[in-house]
């Protein structure tokens, strides 16, 4: 007998005809005797309904929240009626689903009366996406025959307080599966645990971050020593460039945990950035598959990936990002200018995603998401204060326009030239580019090009990459 656990996205739960395939499958495995544990995102484009409602809420608009809880239950109770027969297990339901809107609508209430959102309170609304899948995918899987429960994850996932990106504490975590979840698949029970949340210890909400209930299905995947974490979603696995920016793209049969982890990071929606890191050191597969084509294999992601010789697996783009630059003749050879800025970035609350320096040593660069880049400015010139006044610093200097794009592959490694070949495809299709890093590992190569060339850059790129693979 295996553990499985599966996550399914807002997609994969997105309608009455996706929950029914979501049902076939879990009963599919369950009736190879196999245990399951299930952890649900809220229905397609449910989490974005709530925060806009909530920001509506703060400045005093009622009509937004009460329009968007009637729309979610209107949502909700149309996918439970068509999976399931009128009955006490209907009726049940629909009484769950009018009590957590109940609780919604009162704390975007006292949203409006106060006139201000936190982001505990916006962890505890955005929760109730989730919180609704759950309870529809546990009842529509009952009137299937299997034996199911929803469980709020708060119950068992105990993170940090630091709200909308919450860290699990790990061993608090561990205990509670131990004395509450195991105990359930022991008796049979298939639960249905909502992604993307926690819970303090003290009890308040908490959220992972966006697209983080991949990481609540890698952290129940470690917690519960299951055999495999299968991410099921709205492609057939991973790809060698995002299907939406190019149609070429192709699904890559075996990727490294690595080279998912920089896929992700750089960009890749598929799977959150996080998600690898639970289950690396138990070695637990993943696999990447689509609700909507069940049979096909998908995507195995594992520690050692495809032992072949493609070099670009695939490329990746981040939009939404600042480069910030600091430049001034007088930094050559001054000490600890790089490493005050960057702890600068961290105090502003900002993460870096790429840094480059110019071999002159006059100028650095590096990229922040965009809502941050001000702040981090600020910062900076705050921290900076000095030199910038003895001029040694001329500027600080953002640019809003830019992209990150990215080659991944373990191949690089130990493979001349590729660096030289990405970039000659650049230069022959005229794309300017901005500032480059790779990665200590080499097995990525990251570039910044202007926004306006990013669909041609992945594109250009992408052209290596398919030819890599036909070796
Ligand atoms: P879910 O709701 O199932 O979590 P997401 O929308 O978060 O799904 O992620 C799946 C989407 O990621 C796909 O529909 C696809 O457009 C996008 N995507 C971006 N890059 C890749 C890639 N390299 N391989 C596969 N999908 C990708
Ligand atoms: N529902 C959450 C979001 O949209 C989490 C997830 O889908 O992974 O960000
Ligand atoms: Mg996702």
């Amino acid at each position: 007998m295996k553990t499985i656990t599966m996550k399914f996205g807002g997609t994969s739960v997105g309608g009455p005809e996706a929950i029914s395939n979501v049902v076939e499958i879990v009963k599919t495995e369950r009736e190879a005797g196999n245990r399951v544990i299930v952890i649900v995102s809220a229905m397609a484009g449910v989490t974005d309904n709530l925060l806009a409602s909530v920001n509506a809420a703060v400045s005093g608009n009622k009509w937004g929240y009460l329009s968007t809880a009637d729309k979610l239950r209107e949502r909700h109770e149309d996918t439970l009626n068509r999976l399931v027969p009128p009955g006490k297990l209907r009726e049940k339901t629909f009484s769950q689903i009018t009590h957590l809107l109940n609780e919604y609508t009162e704390i975007c209430n006292a949203v409006t009366i106060l006139g201000e959102n936190t982001a505990r309170v916006s962890d505890a609304i955005v929760a109730y996406g989730e919180r609704l899948s759950s309870r529809v995918v546990a009842a529509a899987l009952k009137a299937s025959g299997v034996e199911s429960a929803a469980y709020d994850a708060g119950e068992f996932l105990l993170t940090d307080d630091r709200h909308q990106g919450a860290t699990p504490l790990w061993d608090e975590t561990q205990a509670r599966v131990e004395n509450k979840l195991k105990p359930a698949l022991d008796q049979g029970v298939t639960p249905i645990i909502t992604g993307f949340i926690g819970a303090t210890q003290k009890g308040a909400i908490t959220t992972l971050g966006r697209g983080g209930s991949d990481y609540s299905g890698a952290i129940f995947a470690a917690a519960t020593d299951s055999d495999e974490l299968i991410i099921w979603t709205d492609v057939d696995g991973v790809m060698t460039t995002d299907p939406r920016v190019d149609k070429r793209a192709r699904v890559l049969p075996y990727v490294s945990y690595q080279e998912v982890g920089e896929l992700a990071f750089y960009g890749a929606k598929v799977l959150h950035p996080k998600t690898v890191q639970p289950v690396l050191d138990k070695g637990i597969p993943i696999w990447v598959r689509n609700t909507f084509n069940p049979t096909f294999p998908g995507t195995l992601i594992r520690e050692n990936g495809e032992p072949t010789a493609t070099v670009i697996k695939a490329v990746t783009s981040i939009r939404n990002v600042s480069l910030l630059t600091v430049s001034g003749k007088g930094m050559i050879g001054v000490p600890g200018i790089a490493g005050r800025t960057f702890l600068a970035t961290a105090n502003a609350g900002a993460s870096i995603l790429m840094i480059s320096q110019s071999s002159s040593e006059q100028s650095f660069c590096f990229l922040v998401t965009d809502g941050t880049a001000e702040n981090v400015k600020d910062s900076i010139e705050s921290e900076l204060g000095g030199e910038i006044a003895r001029r040694d610093i001329e500027k600080v200097d953002i640019q809003d326009d830019v992209v990150i794009i990215t080659a991944v592959g373990a191949g690089m490694r130990g493979t001349p030239g590729v660096a030289g070949r990405v970039f000659s495809v650049m230069g022959d299709n005229r794309i300017n580019v901005i500032a480059i890093a790779q990665g200590a590992s080499e097995c990525s190569i990251s570039f910044v090009v202007a926004e306006s060339d990013l669909e041609r850059a992945v594109v250009k790129l992408h052209d290596l990459a398919l030819e890599s693979a036909a070796v």
